[in-house]
Protein backbone atom coordinates (compact mmCIF):
# COMPACT_ATOMS: atom_id res chain seq x y z
CA UNK A 1 0.00 0.00 0.00
CA UNK A 2 1.35 3.30 -0.83
CA UNK A 3 -0.35 6.28 1.37
CA UNK A 4 0.40 10.14 0.58
CA UNK A 5 0.38 11.76 4.00
CA UNK A 6 -0.81 15.21 3.76
CA UNK A 7 -0.02 17.08 7.14
CA UNK A 8 2.58 20.39 7.97
CA UNK A 9 3.67 19.06 11.47
CA UNK A 10 7.07 16.60 10.65
CA UNK A 11 6.52 15.12 13.48
CA UNK A 12 2.92 13.55 12.68
CA UNK A 13 3.94 12.55 9.67
CA UNK A 14 6.84 10.81 10.86
CA UNK A 15 5.00 9.02 13.60
CA UNK A 16 2.34 8.07 11.02
CA UNK A 17 5.74 7.02 8.74
CA UNK A 18 6.67 4.69 11.09
CA UNK A 19 3.55 3.26 11.46
CA UNK A 20 3.32 2.12 7.87
CA UNK A 21 6.66 1.60 7.54
CA UNK A 22 6.45 -1.22 10.34
CA UNK A 23 3.54 -2.83 8.23
CA UNK A 24 5.87 -2.61 5.29
CA UNK A 25 3.40 0.26 3.66
CA UNK A 26 5.25 2.97 1.90
CA UNK A 27 4.34 6.67 2.22
CA UNK A 28 4.86 10.09 1.13
CA UNK A 29 4.33 13.22 2.56
CA UNK A 30 3.27 16.90 1.51
CA UNK A 31 3.62 19.21 4.07
CA UNK A 32 0.16 21.14 2.58
CA UNK A 33 -2.50 21.07 -0.16
CA UNK A 34 -0.20 22.53 -3.06
CA UNK A 35 2.49 20.05 -2.19
CA UNK A 36 -0.42 17.33 -2.15
CA UNK A 37 -1.68 18.56 -5.43
CA UNK A 38 1.63 19.00 -7.20
CA UNK A 39 2.39 14.72 -6.09
CA UNK A 40 -0.75 14.34 -7.09
CA UNK A 41 -0.29 15.00 -10.29
CA UNK A 42 3.31 13.29 -10.63
CA UNK A 43 2.74 10.09 -8.77
CA UNK A 44 0.59 7.10 -9.57
CA UNK A 45 -0.44 3.74 -7.45
CA UNK A 46 -1.14 6.26 -4.17
CA UNK A 47 -3.61 3.83 -2.47
CA UNK A 48 -4.99 6.35 0.30
CA UNK A 49 -4.71 10.14 1.56
CA UNK A 50 -4.53 10.80 4.69
CA UNK A 51 -5.20 14.88 5.17
CA UNK A 52 -5.02 16.98 7.81
CA UNK A 53 -7.18 20.07 8.71
CA UNK A 54 -4.92 23.19 9.45
CA UNK A 55 -2.16 23.73 7.38
CA UNK A 56 -0.25 26.96 5.64
CA UNK A 57 -0.87 27.26 1.58
CA UNK A 58 -3.69 25.16 1.15
CA UNK A 59 -5.98 23.01 4.05
CA UNK A 60 -7.52 20.41 4.65
CA UNK A 61 -11.33 21.81 4.03
CA UNK A 62 -9.31 23.87 0.51
CA UNK A 63 -8.02 20.57 -0.77
CA UNK A 64 -11.29 18.89 -0.94
CA UNK A 65 -13.14 21.74 -2.26
CA UNK A 66 -10.68 22.28 -4.85
CA UNK A 67 -10.23 18.35 -5.55
CA UNK A 68 -14.23 18.40 -5.91
CA UNK A 69 -13.78 21.34 -8.40
CA UNK A 70 -11.16 20.02 -10.07
CA UNK A 71 -11.90 16.32 -9.98
CA UNK A 72 -7.84 15.92 -9.14
CA UNK A 73 -8.07 12.51 -7.60
CA UNK A 74 -10.47 9.72 -7.12
CA UNK A 75 -7.80 8.05 -4.25
CA UNK A 76 -10.02 7.61 -0.82
CA UNK A 77 -9.31 10.64 1.77
CA UNK A 78 -8.87 9.99 5.70
CA UNK A 79 -9.25 13.25 7.63
CA UNK A 80 -6.93 14.05 10.67
CA UNK A 81 -9.02 16.25 12.91
CA UNK A 82 -9.13 17.37 16.36
CA UNK A 83 -11.77 17.18 19.02
CA UNK A 84 -13.14 20.33 18.23
CA UNK A 85 -13.11 20.03 14.90
CA UNK A 86 -16.33 17.16 15.28
CA UNK A 87 -18.99 19.42 14.77
CA UNK A 88 -17.51 20.04 11.21
CA UNK A 89 -17.66 16.53 10.06
CA UNK A 90 -20.77 16.36 8.50
CA UNK A 91 -19.52 19.16 6.28
CA UNK A 92 -16.16 17.57 5.18
CA UNK A 93 -17.79 14.20 4.54
CA UNK A 94 -19.87 15.82 2.21
CA UNK A 95 -16.78 17.44 0.49
CA UNK A 96 -15.42 13.99 -0.22
CA UNK A 97 -13.34 12.33 2.80
CA UNK A 98 -14.23 9.48 3.19
CA UNK A 99 -13.89 8.98 6.85
CA UNK A 100 -11.73 10.71 9.39
CA UNK A 101 -9.61 10.30 12.78
CA UNK A 102 -9.40 12.36 15.56
CA UNK A 103 -5.75 13.21 16.31
CA UNK A 104 -3.99 11.68 18.45
CA UNK A 105 -4.23 7.96 17.35
CA UNK A 106 -3.01 4.77 17.61
CA UNK A 107 -1.58 2.35 15.43
CA UNK A 108 -4.68 0.15 15.19
CA UNK A 109 -6.95 3.10 14.88
CA UNK A 110 -5.30 4.24 11.89
CA UNK A 111 -5.20 0.47 10.18
CA UNK A 112 -8.68 -0.07 11.24
CA UNK A 113 -10.03 3.08 9.41
CA UNK A 114 -7.40 2.56 6.22
CA UNK A 115 -9.69 -1.12 6.18
CA UNK A 116 -12.98 0.65 6.66
CA UNK A 117 -12.36 2.33 3.49
CA UNK A 118 -10.39 0.24 1.14
CA UNK A 119 -13.64 -1.84 1.82
CA UNK A 120 -16.14 0.35 1.30
MG1 LIG B 1 -1.63 20.92 10.90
Amino acid sequence: MKVLIVDDSKTVAQVIGVMLKEEHHLHLWAKNGQEAIDILKKESGIDIILLDWNMPVIDGPSFLQINKDQKITSIPIIMLTTENKCDKITKIMDMGASEYITKPFTKDILFSKIQMVLNK
